[in-house]
């Protein structure tokens, strides 16, 4: 593929402070943009970051024809740059353009629109333990007309943002038994921007009442657990790794999946099942719910300290450097630097000429 690179006339890197990334505060040098007209993808291509001249009335903005992934590159101990798991997240991302009435896109086009825009801002790529460039892609509905309708036009941008190691605090969290994230035939297994909207408002009720996220339940009774924030959640129970199986109103998580394979090379047990809040409870008063946490690309692993049920606080035994959740957290960073084999073939690596 032929993509075609504009570089940028003075780099912005100056400004950056690598010791102190955090999530998402910078946006490298260039940006990757694809248009999708006359029924097909038209040639990505690289550009200085900035504005894209655009209507008020792209449908993407009045219906919400927009999804996105989450991914991230790695420099690993040998100066090499790898993509983690590109091709699961592009088959996560047709899902969601199925579900969202929007045109596929293919993997070539997709990894190798990622390994361009990389390669462009390789030296953005921080390579201290624990960062990584981030990389989104977002497709987006850009047709510009009022009446309803599923768009003919398209933009495919991919941006990327060097991030620091997430340094979570252990997190309270609410069993969430008013707001619904997602229901069952809805789009929650789908990455859609209208997901996190509409997730917004009881994320902020709940962080007015004191807590960090919400624990989002089924919408129908309010009795099983789904995700957590934006993330899966997995819980260690009697020495089992345990997870709410997947449904149409859970994300698939490419981090969920790569911890539940690592969990079976650890030796560890795991149950993909529906968890209900009584268990959880019951498992807080017989001792043996030992560990919970969020799971995803941004912070891999998010530790949850207490979870409030119906109004009372219930407290996890303090994280260790022995718990399940950093020995697996290790196991993915030492993969991803090439500390340890990437049996599984999770690595992508991107060409940098
Ligand atoms: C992106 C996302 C996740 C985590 O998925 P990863 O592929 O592991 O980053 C979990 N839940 C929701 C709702 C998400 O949007």
């Amino acid at each position: 593929m032929n993509i075609s690179v504009e570089r940028i006339k003075q780099s912005k890197i100056s400004s950056v402070d690598f010791k102190n990334l955090g999530f998402g505060n910078y946006i490298s040098d260039h940006m990757l943009v694809a248009n999708y007209k006359n029924s097909q993808w038209q040639q990505p291509q690289i550009t200085p970051f900035g504005e894209i001249p655009m209507t008020p009335a792209i449908l993407s903005l009045h219906y919400g024809q927009s999804v996105f992934e989450g991914m991230k590159a790695f420099k690993n101990i040998k100066g090499e740059v790898s993509i983690f798991r590109p091709q699961r997240h592009h088959q996560r991302l047709l899902r969601s353009l199925e579900r969202m009435c929007m045109p596929a896109i293919s993997e070539a086009l997709f990894i190798d629109s990622l390994c361009a825009l990389i390669a462009a801002d390789v030296s953005w790529i921080p390579d201290t333990e624990g960062s990584a460039l981030y990389l989104r892609p977002v497709i987006f509905a850009t047709e510009s007309r009022l009446g309803v309708k599923i768009s003919d036009e398209y933009k495919f941008v991919v941006l990327t943002s060097p991030v620091g190691p997430y340094f979570a605090k252990p997190v309270r969290v609410k069993v969430e038994e008013q707001y619904v994230r997602a229901a069952e035939g809805g789009t929650g297994f789908a990455k859609c921007a209208g997901n996190y909207g509409g997730a917004f408002y009881p994320a902020e009720q709940a962080r007015q009442a004191g807590f960090d996220q919400v624990l989002w339940t089924d919408a129908k009774e309010h009795k099983y657990i789904d995700e957590s924030g934006a993330m899966n959640v997995m819980f260690v129970f009697d020495g089992k790794l345990v997870t709410p199986q997947l449904s149409s109103s859970i994300l698939d998580g490419v981090t969920r999946s790569s911890i539940l394979t690592l969990a079976y090379d650890m030796g560890i047990p795991k149950e993909e099942r529906k968890v209900s809040v009584a268990e959880l409870k019951a498992g807080f008063e017989n001792g043996k719910l030992t560990e919970a946490f969020g799971v995803g690309t941004a912070a891999v692993v998010s530790t949850i300290a207490t979870i409030n049920i119906s109004g009372k606080d219930y407290s996890l035994p303090t994280d260790t450097n022995s718990s399940f959740q950093q020995r697996v957290k290790k196991k993915l960073n030492d993969i991803r630097m090439g500390n340890e084999p990437d049996i599984h073939n999770w690595n992508y690596n991107v060409p940098l000429q």
